[in-house]
């Protein structure tokens, strides 16, 4: 019977298939696709039955609906100075507010006026279902993203990304505050506001031009982000094919899109929370190729929103079975596919091994150099083993809800 550390080996060869044989693998692009097919033929391999690409519609950019909102909000600010009206002031002020609806919006990967306005273009799901060897009781998910990120500027350093974080804060409190001067501007007539809604532009405009920057930049090969998790939920799926669960259902869910806003992780759910159920347990393996296991306690970009209770103990559970990894909780810097999950109340769990940005230089995260040679095999095991505890854990799951020993 193969071991770990041929389950991490297999885990590898799927990374170097993806980073350096298909290569960069943008949303919406041909290499995606041939991820997406990549992938499901390894599925069939794992005897995985009903293995389908399911196609939707997804976004090229993920920079594009912020582009938009700042222009909009920048254009309200540029009109009160061209038109010294006080009537303009209150156009200025729905510019900026739409700008950081849009913006907010965005962030929480709801849909808002902009998704209406930007171009969609084909992605697709590789999906396929693992059986258990008795009846099923219990219904997991093994979600991970195929597509790559850019490589802006913004991600090159401690520095760079500590200021785009501020950005990110700032340009919408900016635009939030100036559509509030704008309008009191209006109300009362305060031809003053005008210097309010100068100052606010400074972030905006900087903003716009790093995300203007971000669009030209090259996709990166995404070795940690994320064919790491693809590999590890494809090894995971080959030893389901030798240890079955007893009475968990597995379903491999390999999302295109997420890095421009969660779409695959959405259509996944559009498609067949019905079948899976309330109570199915999401598993998001989102860059776990480098350092230690985290589970992610909340996930969102602005807004953090708190993952499930249940499956908060289950990773507790599986942290307290496993103490030589010595896994613990932390929050999510950006969003990922548990997101739409958990918006919708359904149980989803991040599991990555990606410290703070903010205090670690050497994280390779949307560079180009985020290689196979930056992958340490270590941290593909330790994954493998977690995931492989929370499913015998979910397995075991009794119908009171406790978890049998
Ligand atoms: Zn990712």
């Amino acid at each position: 019977m193969p071991d770990l550390d041929d389950y991490t080996q297999q885990a590898l060869d799927h990374i170097c298939y993806l980073s350096e044989r298909i290569g960069p693998r943008g949303s919406c692009t041909l290499a995606e696709r041939q991820a997406a097919e990549y992938v499901a033929e390894q599925m069939r391999t794992a005897d995985a039955r009903n293995v389908q690409l399911e196609p939707f519609w997804g976004a090229p950019s993920t920079y594009r609906p912020y582009l938009l909102a700042f222009a909009v909000a920048l254009f309200g600010t540029l009109a009160v100075w061209l038109v010294r009206e006080r009537w303009m002031m209150a156009v200025a002020a729905v510019l900026s507010a739409l700008g950081a609806w849009g913006m907010f919006a965005e962030s929480d990967l709801a849909t808002s006026w902009m998704r209406r306005l930007l171009p969609r273009a084909a992605s697709r799901n590789a999906v396929g279902v693992l059986s258990p060897t008795g009846e099923v009781k219990h219904r997991a998910v093994l979600c991970a993203h195929l597509d790559t990120h850019r490589t802006p500027v913004f991600y090159s350093s401690t520095t760079w990304y500590l200021v785009f974080t501020l950005l990110v804060g700032g340009s919408f409190v900016s635009m939030a505050v100036a559509a509030l001067a704008y309008a009191m501007g209006a109300l009362f007539d305060w031809s003053w506001v005008r210097w309010i809604g100068l100052v606010a532009a400074v972030p905006q405009f900087l903003a716009f031009i790093l995300c203007f920057q971000a669009d030209l930049t090259p996709f990166t090969a995404g070795a940690n982000d994320n064919a790491s998790g693809v590999g590890v939920a494809l090894a995971v799926a080959r030893r389901l094919a030798v240890e079955p669960l007893a009475h968990t259902e597995v379903w491999l869910a390999l999302t295109g899109c997420e890095e421009v806003g969660a779409y695959g992780g959405a259509a996944f759910l559009d498609a067949h929370t019905a079948q899976l159920g309330p109570d199915a347990v999401h598993i998001i393996l989102d860059e776990v190729g480098s350092g230690r296991v985290r589970y992610l306690t909340a996930d969102g970009l602005i807004r953090k929103r708190k993952t499930h209770p249940r499956v908060l103990a289950l990773a507790r559970r599986a942290a307290y079975e496993l103490p030589k990894l010595k896994m613990h909780g932390q929050v999510g810097i950006a969003y990922t596919d548990a997101l739409v999950a958990t918006k919708r109340g359904l149980v989803a769990l991040t599991l990555n091994t990606l410290p703070s940005p903010l205090t670690n230089d050497n994280l390779h995260w949307h560079r180009t150099s985020d290689t196979l040679a930056h992958v340490d095999p270590d941290a593909l095991a330790d994954t493998h083993v977690v995931v492989w505890q929370l499913l015998q854990q979910i397995d075991h799951i009794s119908a009171e809800g406790n978890i049998k020993q």
